[in-house]
């Protein structure tokens, strides 16, 4: 079986912790196992990126552009390689691992190579000048519910910015990530600028974290983990971003187009077995329409397929570990002890499964008619589980929007757009999405309240790389 190793001053080690097994969560069969990392190894991956950092830094914006266009064919040429990893780490459907999940790390490369012919690093203000630098060395953390989407923003956004890093990727999705540390090696980028150490939280991750030579830690995964790292961090001062969890409500007002609206919300929250951090997982339901949208909402979900991520008529793949599949069955649980109705799916794994299949983590598509203090409508779930509420009027739907620690993303079906506009403008949240958009690269991603700090994407991303610094006179 492969052993994954990490990728540090320009050179493939073997971190000095224990092995762990990595495993397939389509049928929990073993694929690989990956080194994992010691705070020994952080030290040897950090004083590499410091050293690197001398150089690197003052390289110039066409240096960069050069690296990350070389980057960016590389990651092309291996997109389907990079494909089959995801589906096989993290149980993501074949065609949904390629047109997503790979194909979001190529949209990336675009956006952020067009951001970084335009950023202004340097410009005259008053008798000053202003300069944005490079913040230093950096450590990225993050998660496995879209691995290569997370590890793209933050990877990218630091080499366009001048910085060297480290990346932790998550260990239960350690493939992909190795993948790019190869596309890294083959494009020859300067050594110690890039360097991935595989390891979990308590060990790479906290040792990053405390590390004094960090100057940042960008991190993306559960708000556990974010309020974690702030105070671990605290003691270098270091600048900390976070990208955290959610419970984003979707708000169908009275005058959408209830069936689109509602099956949309139904098939977004849904994608991605529920594992995406702004899935609109709150729907909320004018009282009068209540009824027809849980049937819509029935149908919709009933129509959804459970099961292997190489069968090509799969919509939903297993969720990521057991862990995780326990985690939503006491929350469905939870919704039924509360007295929330089952419209569809509810506890268990689907009937259909092969006893091979029955091995893998996989979760019904359900749905709950519920209301706003139970906790299938207060807690994120990271599951394929859709709670449906209803509203009285405008005032009461904006506060129950509101009502949540979290604030990331929020949605809006409206056919009258001033009136969606004025209701995006009272929520609480970093990203509100009319009527279901098309996704914008260029638009800042990050969350208000308990969802986190700081923002990605394009310029928005490079921006949280830099220091500012005024030069008078
Ligand atoms: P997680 O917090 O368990 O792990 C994320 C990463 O942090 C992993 O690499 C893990 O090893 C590391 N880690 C864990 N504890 C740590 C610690 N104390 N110190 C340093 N590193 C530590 O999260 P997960 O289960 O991998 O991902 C799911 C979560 O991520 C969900 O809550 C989801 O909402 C969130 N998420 C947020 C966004 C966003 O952009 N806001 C995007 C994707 C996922």
């Amino acid at each position: 079986m492969q052993t994954l190793l990490s990728y540090v001053n320009a050179e493939w080690i073997q971190p000095q912790g224990r092995l762990l097994a990595v495993n397939n969560p389509a049928n929990h069969q073993p694929i690989a196992q990956v080194q994992l990392g010691t705070a020994a190894d952080v030290d040897a991956a950090v004083a590499a990126a410091v050293s690197a950092f001398k150089t690197y830094a003052q390289s110039s914006v066409a240096e960069r552009i050069h690296y990350l266009e070389q980057l960016r064919t590389a990651y092309a040429t291996r997109l389907n390689d990079i494909a089959e990893a995801i589906r096989l780490e993290m149980g993501a459907p074949r065609q949904f691992a390629l047109d997503a999940q790979a194909a979001s790390g190529l949209a990336h490369f675009d956006s952020h190579l067009n951001a970084l012919r335009e950023f202004q690093f340097s410009y005259p203000q008053g008798q000053s000048q202003i300069v944005h630098e490079p913040i230093g060395v950096v450590g990225l953390i993050t998660p496995w519910n879209w691995p290569m989407n997370q590890l793209v923003v933050k990877v990218l956004a630091s080499l366009a910015a001048g910085c060297t890093l480290i990346l932790k990727p998550s260990e239960l999705a350690p493939l992909s990530a190795t993948i790019f540390a190869e596309l890294v090696d083959e494009v020859g980028l300067p050594q110690g600028v890039f360097n991935l150490l595989h390891g979990d939280g308590e060990g790479v991750g906290q040792a990053l974290t405390h590390h004094p030579q960090i100057e940042m830690i960008s991190f993306t995964g559960s708000t556990r983990a974010g309020k974690a790292i702030t105070k671990a961090a605290a003691d270098t001062i270091k600048r900390v971003t976070l990208e955290l969890g959610g419970k984003s409500p979707n708000l169908i007002l009275d005058d959408a187009d209830l069936e689109a609206a509602v099956r949309q919300g139904v098939l977004l929250c849904m994608s991605n077995s529920g594992q995406s951090c702004d899935a609109p997982t709150r729907m909320y339901v004018p009282r009068e329409l209540y009824q027809t949208a849980l049937a819509i909402a029935k149908t919709t979900a009933e129509s959804l397929i459970v099961g292997d991520p190489v069968d090509p008529v799969t919509n939903l793949g297993p969720v990521i570990s057991q862990t995780q599949y326990e985690k939503i069955q006491a929350l469905i649980q939870a919704g039924l002890d509360e007295g929330a109705h089952l419209v569809c799916g509810g506890l268990g794994k689907p009937e259909h499964l092969s006893t091979e299949l029955a091995q893998g983590h996989y979760v019904k598509a359900t749905i709950f008619a519920g209301t706003q203090t139970m906790r299938i409508a207060r807690e994120e779930i990271f599951g394929p589980v859709l709670v449906i509420l209803p509203y009285e009027n405008e005032a009461q739907l904006i506060e129950f929007a509101n009502d949540s620690p979290y604030g990331l993303s929020a949605y809006i079906a409206s056919s009258n757009r001033e009136r969606a506009l004025n209701v995006a403008r009272q929520l609480r949240v970093g990203q509100v999405q009319l009527n279901y958009p098309e996704w914008d690269l260029y638009a800042p991603f990050g969350g208000y309240k308990q969802s986190g700090n700081g923002r990605e994407y394009a310029q928005w991303g490079i921006q949280d790389f830099l220091e500012t610094k005024a030069i008078i006179g």
